[in-house]
């Protein structure tokens, strides 16, 4: 049992794609669950779990079955006790998101340029800056939960 959470993580981090590490047991990632250009999955080791967050908004369950994982491989450490419910999720901190938020600010920055000079906005960019707006107000709920 010898830290098998550092264990399942790697497992983890070692199938996405551009991991970056964050800070002690923190990374962002691209997420598998969606045509992530620019990462948008947080994953955070909390004492005994691992946390996934996509801003995207792909739920944790895509996200697991798009690397082959499953539910339990997020507690590897948890004694199952079938009276216990699921534990309550901590969130993240609005420090662990600010590469994310930087991201997506970046990214509306550019469209909004873009559209000040021109006018307009390729269908790409527009769409790209509609999912940037979702993952703003996505951070935003996170952080004020
Ligand atoms: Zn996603």
């Amino acid at each position: 049992m010898l830290n098998s959470l550092s264990y399942k993580t790697d497992q983890l981090l070692n199938q996405l794609d551009r991991v970056k590490q964050t800070g002690q047991g923190k990374w962002l990632a691209r997420c598998p669950a969606h045509d992530d250009k620019s990462p948008s999955l947080a994953i955070k080791e909390v004492e005994d779990r691992i946390l996934l967050h996509c801003f995207a908004g792909c739920g944790v369950a895509e996200i697991l079955n798009a690397v082959g994982l499953h539910m339990d491989d997020l507690f590897p450490d948890r004694v199952a006790d079938p009276y216990d419910p699921a534990p309550r999720m901590p969130k993240f901190s609005a420090y662990e998101l600010f590469p994310l938020l930087v991201q997506e600010a970046i990214i509306l920055a550019l469209a909004c340029n873009d559209f000040m000079a021109y006018g307009v906005l390729a269908n790409a960019d527009y769409l790209r800056a509609q999912q940037a707006c979702q993952c703003v107000m996505r951070l935003h709920a996170e952080v004020s939960r």
